[in-house]
């Protein structure tokens, strides 16, 4: 394709939407080149099967009500436009907003089988994104549990507004603040989600969680992010590292470069 025709196309692919991560504000993973989508339903849905089949298979995705979660929920509705037909693959994708990313698949799994949320749990998830993993909670919590998902980006947060509105999601409770401070007025949580590396687990968070409560968040550990694991206990509050991984970081006042003590 010559040189303008392909920088039109991207123009127009981008349709003038601004992403963190094209603007090499991220790094450690590679961004694929934003283009139209050109996949069909059919195509997507039977990525869809085989990536919740591959999620099985490698041990990640072990709960039937998130299997069928993550059967129902069409990833692709939380991606942009350009980056669409990726939406199977492991990779996080650029998302509308200042530092936001849509995490890879196997996160999702990855984060909410160790947190064991289950049907009617409340259940609260720090840095919304794009909205796919709010999407996965309501159909794991069902119409008897709560789901609280906060942004810090008023970017990002319209974004996801859109694609759960736009999927049918209408259920969850959806907040622009600095989800470092949690959401008081749900609290007590069952379960809670940090999608953003922090340096430490924001003690509000602690404070939120439900008396068997857990919490997962990646949490920075000399230049290496390991993803954290609390829980609740009749003894006081056990911590798990479940895996070495890569997210962006969390902002606001318990946010990477902030001192929550001055
Ligand atoms: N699970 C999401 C991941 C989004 S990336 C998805 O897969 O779509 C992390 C998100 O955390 C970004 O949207 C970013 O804006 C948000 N974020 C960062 N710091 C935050 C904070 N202090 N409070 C709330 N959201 C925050």
């Amino acid at each position: 394709m010559p040189g303008s025709g392909r920088s039109a196309l991207l123009r127009f692919a981008l349709g003038g939407q601004s992403y963190g991560a094209t603007r090499g504000q991220m790094s450690g993973w590679i961004v694929p080149p934003p283009g139209l989508p050109v996949k069909r339903e059919a195509d997507l849905r039977r990525e869809r099967e085989a990536k919740v089949a591959e999620l099985a298979r490698r041990g990640l995705l072990r709960s039937e009500r998130l299997r069928r979660a993550m059967l129902a929920v069409r990833r692709e509705d939380f991606i942009p436009p350009p980056y669409r037909d990726h939406a199977y693959e492991e990779i996080p994708l650029p998302l509308p907003g200042e530092r936001a990313t849509i995490s890879c698949p196997h996160s999702y799994p990855l984060f909410y089988e160790p947190l064991g949320l289950r049907e009617g749990h409340r259940f609260l998830e720090v840095g919304i994104g794009s909205g796919y993993g709010t999407a996965l909670a309501l159909e794991v919590v069902g119409p008897r549990g709560v789901v609280v998902a906060i942004d810090i980006d008023a970017t990002t947060l319209a974004f996801a507004r859109e694609n759960l509105q736009r999927a049918g999601y209408a259920d969850a409770i959806l907040v622009h603040g600095d989800g470092g401070l949690g959401y008081a007025e749900q609290a007590p949580y069952d379960c809670i989600c940090v999608t953003a590396a922090c340096p430490a687990v924001p003690p509000p968070l602690i404070e939120q969680l439900a008396a068997r409560g857990r919490l997962i968040a990646p949490v920075l550990e000399r230049g290496r992010q390991r993803l954290t694991l609390l829980e609740q206990t009749a003894d006081g509050l056990r911590s798990t590292i479940i895996a070495d991984v890569l997210y962006v970081s969390l902002r606001g006042r318990y946010g990477v470069g902030s001192d929550p003590h001055q």
